[in-house]
């Protein structure tokens, strides 16, 4: 029985381009990847190879220093150089460059598969570990430091399907193909971390999806449950799935340990699955390429550090002009300036919008007063007075609204029929009390 969470928002899904699209290789696979030391949210890895080594598909280029995760080479070939590239959070970041043999070679120090039955918590997280797993949506912490933290403490792992980003069906199209290895992982992962349940959530539109995976449980009589949930955004957000499956709350400032519950993405999973199983590490992830600029949007299967213009090759190039590409999602993602960044490891998506598809955004007009923003907010929070406290520079307002609580999420800025910039207002306010000082 699913509950529900308070506020959201019913963007257009637009997800009806991709969600037929089986994941595909790319058509041309690339002449260079460029895979960044910094895939990691506390920080870069680093590197462990030089220009001119061979490298095969699967080894280890980059380690884990005083922060990041072990990064592997997603093609065999040589490295070229270790230089700045775009990096699709912003900005550039050193990148390893491995000019692709095509030959895809694997390393020979690949970890044997192990036996579903023989997999306890310490090689579990030795495993992730070494595979370099981070949150593949969203996060990107380190998945070992997630699962570690978890062991013994939780009772319910959620495994997040809820792709409630408009457009993107990357999540669905694995879950689709591939449900079999998911509900495996599914079912060891919650049994090493003591968990006594581990439920898939879906979002009710995802049909086929459901009804594949529902026949499967059904006839293994299977641990894992699903739990289907009406299309709503945010329900993807961690504290929205908990709540939604569990009934739970995460209190304000805590975490899913405080509910109890451990929450995977399920190209995560997947990923923790195949390093078990198959001895593979994190080289690879579903993407989808879509927008209504895009030629042919479909979902592809791409080496992690493929450049972003490749992807876009092998859907046709622009048919039109984009008014606005991003990575991650309309809602909650990072706009890109052009397309020499790479996928990385929580790269879910590339989305080329026309003018036309675009919400018109920018400077707005004058807020009035309907309180949508207030009641949108999952995070129960009130947008319009932390705009107006922040246009009054009164601080000690500022700070009874809770701004840290926010998630990002866009709803405020998606409902406000004044198109104001609520989610930067929230950003601003939060960071002008970081920054103390008597004004703002
Ligand atoms: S972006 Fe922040 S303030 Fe706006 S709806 Fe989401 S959580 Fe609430
Ligand atoms: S949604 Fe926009 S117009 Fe409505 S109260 Fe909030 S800020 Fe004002």
């Amino acid at each position: 029985m699913a509950h529900t969470f308070f506020g959201g928002v019913f963007p257009a899904t637009r997800k009806e381009s991709t969600r037929r699209k089986p994941l595909a290789q790319l058509s041309q696979p690339p002449r260079e990847v460029a895979i960044p030391l910094l895939m990691c949210s506390d920080g870069p890895s680093v590197p462990v190879v030089r220009p001119g080594d061979p490298v095969s598909l699967g080894q280890v280029i980059a380690r884990r220093g005083d922060c990041g995760v072990a990064i592997h080479a997603s093609v065999s070939g040589r490295v070229t150089a270790i230089q700045d590239r775009p990096h699709p959070w912003g900005g550039s970041s050193p990148a390893i460059l491995i000019e692709n043999d095509g030959q895809n070679t694997p390393c020979p120090q690949r970890p044997q598969p192990v036996e579903a039955q023989n997999v306890e918590l310490p090689l579990l997280l030795e495993r992730v570990q070494a595979a370099g797993i981070v949150g593949m949506r969203g996060e990107a912490a380190p998945t070992w430091e997630k699962l570690a933290r978890a062991a013994g403490r939780v009772d319910t792992l959620i495994v997040n399907v809820a792709e409630c980003e408009p457009y993107v069906t990357a999540d669905y199209r694995l879950l689709l193909e591939r449900s079999e290895k998911i509900l495996l992982g599914a079912s060891v992962v919650a049994r090493c971390l003591g968990a006594q349940r581990a439920v898939i959530v879906t979002e009710g539109d995802k049909l086929r999806a459901v009804e594949s995976l529902e026949r499967r449980l059904l006839r293994r009589g299977h641990s894992v449950q699903l739990c289907t949930v009406r299309t709503r955004y945010p329900l993807g957000a961690e504290k929205q799935i908990i709540q939604t499956v569990t009934g739970r709350e995460v209190p304000p400032g805590g975490s899913a340990l405080d509910a109890s519950c451990v929450v995977l993405n399920v190209a995560t999973l997947y990923a923790v699955q195949d390093a078990l199983f198959r001895g593979r590490p994190l080289t690879h992830r579903a993407v989808t390429v879509t927008g209504g600029a895009v030629t042919r949007p479909r979902n592809l299967w791409v080496p992690i550090g493929t450049p972003l213009r490749i992807l876009l090759e092998s859907a046709g190039g622009l048919r039109e002009e984009a008014d606005l590409m991003l990575t991650g999602g309309p809602m909650m993602g990072v706009a890109l300036e052009e397309l020499d960044a790479p996928v990385i490891k929580d790269t879910n998506s590339l989305i080329c919008l026309t003018a036309g598809e675009r919400k018109p955004g920018g400077s707005g007009t004058t807020c009035i007063r309907c309180g949508k923003c207030v009641s949108c907010c999952p995070m129960h929070l009130a947008p319009v007075f932390v705009r107006q406290a922040l246009e009054a520079g009164d601080r000690e307002r500022l700070a009874k609204y809770r701004v840290e609580d926010c998630i990002s999420c866009g709803c405020c800025s998606f409902i406000c029929p004044a198109q104001l910039p609520l989610v930067e207002t929230m950003i601003w306010a939060r960071a002008a009390l970081e920054e103390g000082g008597d004004r703002l």
